[in-house]
């Protein structure tokens, strides 16, 4: 039997079925008489769960990494987060067991995060129900359900939860399914850096299988095969050892240039969401950090992060990049990046709303918190300073002016920072690229961000399935903006570089090397993929096959004729 699934962690696992037992740990419900004692009980409870997380973060590190370490670490901070304390109390007070006060506030949090149509609060629901059955288990003295494992387990759980992932001996699991999460879960990313195979989201597969069942875990193509015939093991093998083949293969790109057989270099750099991304970054091969998505590390947060607990995630991630390029981002917050705390009054329309920099330029006293923090990390690596939703000149004038007036604090505070850090923007609004040639006066460099620069070009919502035949790289009103952006910065002598989802494109990395693009910036786990491609690529063929694209007037045959170009792997 086949069951589908998502794919979190990539790769083809064979085992049995080890079955994660639920914790069921029962709410006491019965008010306490005494709330001294309720509120002992759960100062006790808590700090033995920190002391807990504490060594398995620490082992994380050691086994993985300190970035794996600090997902666990991120409990430490909802704990340590005053208003979670004051929550759980302002339930005791009222009657309420500690067992049932600390389900009730962790229940609200994973609701109000599951309400909140957003990836990474919901990539969050995990780590506060973790924290629930934690503290219960400290308080009813009942111990997590680590399964007894041998060589080959195949892990099944209604859902995996952090910590449980990280009590388990790695080198005896074969593959992990479970019926909740995505492939952003921090499950998911610990699976990833674990090397193991994952399918999250795999509906009531956890009813379905027993105990010691054969099963096969396709983490390629999201598919579970339950108690595989012959047949399909010897398939699904021939998958894996493809799968094999052709990593060993992409590993020929590591540690080489990104170069067209005639010498152009199109460097290849990788998007970023925070701490949590620096080890699949490491293990890219990536040339820099082409875009920090800074909101990322805002919505991780219950409030707005401090200067100073910026200024440690900046430096963090800074330091990761050894040198190399590390464009920050500052915050875009707004249109589909809500962040609860920041209060940004309800608009009709929100991706033409209060979003990114105008936020920030409405907001000075938080975004010279940001600024200040992106320019002390800046004292410690090759950091640019990146401003998103630009739409015309006097916005990058007003932020500019906002960075000297940061850059003139620090030096009273004798506090070192980049003296000559690079200021460019994104260029992902039809006025910024029609507006390129004037922008390049004032930006040191642009990178073009094609997830929105193609939903307000084509009006059509990027998340709009009903209008996706428009939102496509290849609508020549979009390349034509592409190519102005481009001809733009190349005649003013600034660099530019694209990091929307299209600099992934395979068939579009013909268009962008005849534009002299300096960098892509892309996902980690895409590098190598891409380096191969452009390796293969002749510049002077490239611009012969561009050429024709921009005499073509629709989106079809613009595709159809790169897609022809497509024999590269
Ligand atoms: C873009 O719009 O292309 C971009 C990279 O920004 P984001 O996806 O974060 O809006
Ligand atoms: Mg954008």
């Amino acid at each position: 039997m086949i069951y589908s699934g998502i794919s979190a962690s990539k790769g083809v696992g064979f085992g049995k079925v080890v079955k994660l037992k639920e914790n069921i740990i029962s709410v006491k419900k019965e008010g306490a008489t005494e709330n001294k004692d309720e509120n002992e009980r759960y100062t006790n409870a808590i700090n033995s769960y920190k002391s807990r997380v504490a060594i398995l973060s620490e082992n994380l590190d050691q086994k993985l990494s300190v970035t794996e370490g600090d997902i666990l670490r991120s409990h430490l901070a909802i704990l340590d987060d005053p208003e979670f304390n004051n929550l759980v109390l302002k339930q005791i007070k009222a009657g309420k067991s500690a067992e049932e006060s600390v389900s009730i506030v962790c229940e609200g949090y994973a609701d109000t995060f599951r309400s909140s149509n957003d990836e990474i609060l919901i990539q969050k629901i995990d780590d506060v129900i973790d924290i629930k059955q934690g503290i219960l288990s400290m308080l009813s003295g009942e111990s997590d359900p680590i399964p007894d494992l041998s060589k080959g387990s195949v892990i099944v759980g209604r859902s995996i939860l952090p910590s449980i992932l990280s009590s388990l001996d790695v080198s005896l699991i074969s593959g992990i399914v479970s019926d909740s999460g995505n492939d952003t879960s921090h499950s998911a990313i610990l699976a990833k850096s674990m090397n193991i195979p994952m399918i999250c989201g795999a509906t009531n597969v956890y009813n379905k299988v027993n105990d010691g069942d054969d099963i096969i875990v396709d983490a390629l193509n999201g598919d579970i095969i339950h108690l595989p015939e012959k047949k399909e093991v010897k398939y699904y093998k021939d998958i894996a050892s493809k799968y094999i083949k052709d990593l060993t293969e992409l590993e020929k790109f590591r540690d080489i240039n990104s170069v067209t057989t005639d010498g152009q270099i199109l460097n290849i750099y990788c998007n970023l969401s925070g701490i949590s991304d620096i080890s699949r970054f490491l293990e890219s091969d990536g040339e820099g950090i082409g875009l920090l998505r800074t909101e990322m590390i805002f919505m991780n947060k219950m409030a707005e992060p401090s200067e100073d607990e910026q200024f440690k995630e900046y430096l963090k991630i800074v330091q990761s990049a050894k040198g190399r390029p590390t464009i920050i981002r500052t915050l875009d917050a707004g249109g589909d990046k809500n962040i609860p705390y920041l209060n940004i009054s309800k608009e009709e329309n929100p991706f033409l709303g209060i979003r990114a920099i105008r936020f920030c330029l409405k907001d000075r006293a938080l975004f010279k918190r940001q600024i200040r923090a992106i320019l002390r990390a800046s004292h410690y690596g090759n950091v640019e300073i990146m401003l998103p939703m630009v739409t015309c000149v006097s916005e990058v004038s007003e932020a500019k002016a906002v960075i000297e007036e940061c850059k003139d604090e620090l030096r009273k505070d004798k506090i070192p920072f980049k003296e000559d850090i690079k200021i460019g923007c994104m260029i992902e609004t039809p006025s910024a690229a029609i507006m390129a040639d004037e922008l390049a006066k004032v930006c040191d460099f642009f990178s073009i961000g094609t997830n929105d620069l193609i939903q307000y070009t084509m009006c059509a919502d990027r998340g709009n399935s009903m209008v996706s035949y428009l939102y496509s790289v290849f609508q020549p009103a979009v390349l034509r903006l592409i190519r102005n952006i481009c001809l733009s910065a190349k005649k003013a002598g600034i660099k530019v570089e694209m990091c929307g989802e299209a600099a992934a494109n395979e068939i579009l990395l013909p268009v962008l090397v005849s534009l002299k693009i300096d960098a892509i910036s892309v996902s980690p786990g895409s590098v190598l993929k891409l380096r191969r491609i452009i390796n293969g690529l002749n510049a002077s063929d490239c611009n012969k096959i561009a050429d024709r694209v921009y005499q073509m007037s629709s989106e079809a045959e613009i595709f159809e004729y790169l897609s022809s170009y497509k024999n590269t792997d």
